[in-house]
């Protein structure tokens, strides 16, 4: 991953001058940039009309103080961030974090790279992300709902149905997304679809739950199938035991794969007969529990208290689906000397750039997240096309689109790659598709865009 490119270069040194200590924006937009020279070089418009310049700075971030009181009655203030990246082909789109590591690099690196992953789905959403540093673990019901009213009560100004749709992320389920939606409803006195990943019986979508690692999955299948390979009968481990990895779990399993490990942040558990997935939901969903609790239940299985160890056990596939530089280059060495054939990013930014240059040097097919796990985000619009509509569309057609968006994906970003000289690279390729659409979108609005 490096920028040969001194126009492009350039940019990135004041990138980093302009936003110091903020080492995953950094590196986010120092992975897109690494890969946009051809780009540059055939469209000199882009250069004179200053639209990489324009797209690395955010068109607005809102940082609001989170006062809320906890059960012994303490006052509490957390941080809460909205990064509204880039609206140029539609409202901006992206999940909402809540965890203690939150602050303005990694909302920044994660709305930088909604707009590209956004703009490959094909549907018009534009690039935003946001949270706060508030912890959700340990908890109480009440405090959780405190929070998320006092949360709500001040993003509630800054978002709407047809400017800024919020939705989940790592923290924010569907317990979260449904006091969210709830506050926004009573301040705003407004029953639109302003939120993603609703419950079903308040405007939720069939299928957005599954939509992450289904679609991680369905990508999966598309990359393996290009060297005529599929799940059936693989080894797969997979990081994470939360939404995106519960449901690659459980689609990889229905395509023929048996998923042998899973991981929290404490460490992860080997279940050489296959992870049961109703056990890993009951501890982590139910019980909200660690996942060490797997092996005293389940014989056979082990817990080792190391998640990043996870990447040591033997497996055709490796989907991480945790949380960004979760990978790194002694992960990527020993999957690739256990024979793994197929990386796929659930999470975003998992693979440290080292490890994504590692296995690209060694064949290994690569899925980068901004293609592999966008099936979340585009079943999201989905939910917001159902809410304009008012109407709710059945499971198998929500499943058979994204399906569809999930294959597409997979074949412009291998078409780019070809068409910009790198056949086979979809970092490469899903960047270029990405980035091309969002830049024509730029230069018709015209420069004071
Ligand atoms: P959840 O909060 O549902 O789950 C996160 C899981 O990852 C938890 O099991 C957590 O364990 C575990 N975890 C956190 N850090 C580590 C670590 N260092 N090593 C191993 N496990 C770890 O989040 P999501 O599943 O929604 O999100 C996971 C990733 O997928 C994130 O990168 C997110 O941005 C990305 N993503 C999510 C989408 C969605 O639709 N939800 C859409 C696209 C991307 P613990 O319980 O110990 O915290």
């Amino acid at each position: 991953m490096k920028i040969t490119d001194p126009y492009l270069s350039g940019i990135l040194e004041q990138v980093c001058e302009r936003n110091p200590c903020q080492p995953e924006f950094q590196q986010a937009v120092a992975e897109v940039l690494s890969t946009l020279s051809p780009v540059i070089h055939r469209r000199p418009e882009l250069r004179e009309m200053g639209v990489i310049e324009r797209l690395v700075e955010p068109e607005r971030i809102i940082t609001f103080r989170v006062s809320w009181t906890d059960d012994k009655n303490k006052v509490q203030v957390n941080r809460g961030f909205r990064v509204q990246f880039n609206s140029a082909i539609g409202p901006y789109k992206g999940g909402l974090r809540f965890h203690p590591s939150v602050n303005a690099s990694i909302i920044k690196f994660l709305g930088f790279e909604q707009i590209f992953k956004n703009s490959l789905t094909g549907l018009p959403i534009g690039g935003a992300k946001g949270g706060a540093d508030f912890d959700p673990k340990g908890k109480s019901e009440w405090e959780i709902m405190r929070f998320c009213q006092s949360f709500m009560t001040e993003l509630s100004r800054h978002i709407g149905a047809d400017t800024d749709i919020p939705a989940g992320d790592i923290g924010v389920g569907s317990r979260e997304v449904g006091y969210l939606y709830g506050q926004y409803h009573r301040v705003r006195n407004e029953v639109t679809g302003a939120i993603t990943g609703k419950g079903q019986s308040y405007g939720g979508s069939h299928v957005r739950p599954e939509a992450t690692g289904y679609g991680l999955c369905y990508f999966t299948e598309e990359m393996l199938g290009g060297i005529g390979e599929s799940f059936d009968g693989k080894r797969v481990v997979i990081s994470g035991a939360g939404n995106v990895a519960v449901f690659s779990h459980e689609k990889a399993t229905e395509l023929g794969a048996k998923v042998v490990a899973m991981s929290d942040s404490s460490g992860y558990i080997v279940d050489e007969d296959g992870v049961q997935l109703d056990i890993v939901r009951e501890i982590k969903e139910k019980k909200r529990g660690r996942i060490s609790e797997y092996a005293e239940r389940v014989r056979g299985s082990v817990y080792v208290p190391d998640s990043a160890g996870i990447w040591n056990v033997p497996c055709d596939i490796a989907l991480p689906c945790a949380t960004q530089n979760e990978l790194g280059l002694l992960s990527a060495k020993e999957l690739v000397k256990n024979g793994c054939m197929c990386v796929a990013e659930g999470a975003n930014m998992p693979c440290t750039p080292d490890a994504m240059d590692y296995f690209l040097e060694n064949g290994v097919l690569y899925g980068p997240a901004k293609a592999a796990n966008a099936g979340g985000v585009a079943t999201s619009a989905l939910e917001m096309a159902q809410n304009s509509m008012r109407y709710t569309w059945k499971f198998s057609k929500v499943d058979a689109r994204l399906r569809d968006i999930m294959v597409n994906i997979y074949k412009n970003a291998t078409a780019a790659a070809e068409e910009y000289g790198t056949p086979g690279n979809l970092v490469v390729g899903a960047n270029i598709a990405g980035f091309n659409k969002v830049a024509d979108a730029m230069l018709s609005h015209g420069i004071s865009y």
